[in-house]
């Protein structure tokens, strides 16, 4: 039996790597990166590139997505100031949220989920939350409330580690590179 797609965000390559093959077990991903956070843009390209090749491995399809991170700075502004974690990582997780409902909506494809929740930085309730708020009347889906998130992970960076996957030392805007 054919799998039914669902749009898969992928905000980078390692919390993409794990996500990636067991959502493929099930589904059939498109993958999809946008994200307008990232700075400054070679950083953002890096990061793309990289998840490109992720989809290429599993076979999947690749949609690039616009990078416009003046639209996102204007997003999220007078939440400059906020750390990591915070109010302003709220609103970036409901513009790339967004985006992603709205690429699955031009693609035709009735769900979508994305790896936001997965990192142990981030938190899931949070993303959810943008979710709901993003989805209007597409389902969004959260796979990764079946797995214990802390195994998930450790499993997911021994892959990274030994398939040698660029690893970024920060969260991706500026305001995050100065923590
Ligand atoms: S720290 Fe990360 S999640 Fe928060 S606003 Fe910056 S890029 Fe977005």
């Amino acid at each position: 039996m054919e799998k039914e797609e669902i749009l898969l965000h992928i905000c980078c390559a390692v919390c993409g790597r794990l996500f990636t093959q067991l959502l493929s077990e099930n589904y059939s991903p498109v993958i999809y990166y946008d994200n307008s956070n990232i700075y400054p843009e070679a950083e953002y390209m890096k990061r793309r590139d990289e998840t490109r090749k992720l989809a290429e491995k599993f076979g999947l399809r690749f949609i690039d997505g616009r990078y416009d991170h003046e639209e996102w700075k204007s997003f999220v502004a007078g939440l400059e100031e906020e750390p990591e974690g915070g109010k302003r990582c709220d609103k970036c997780f409901l513009y790339r949220l967004q985006k992603a409902a709205g690429m699955a909506k031009q693609e035709g494809i009735a769900r979508f989920t994305t790896t936001l929740s997965l990192s142990p930085f981030k938190n899931e309730i949070r993303v959810e939350e943008a979710g709901e708020a993003a989805k209007e009347m597409l389902e969004f889906l959260t796979p990764w409330k079946e797995f214990e998130k802390k195994d998930f992970w450790r499993d997911n960076m021994k892959i990274v580690r030994a398939e040698e996957i660029y690893r970024q030392n920060y969260c991706g805007c500026e305001f995050s590179m100065r923590k």
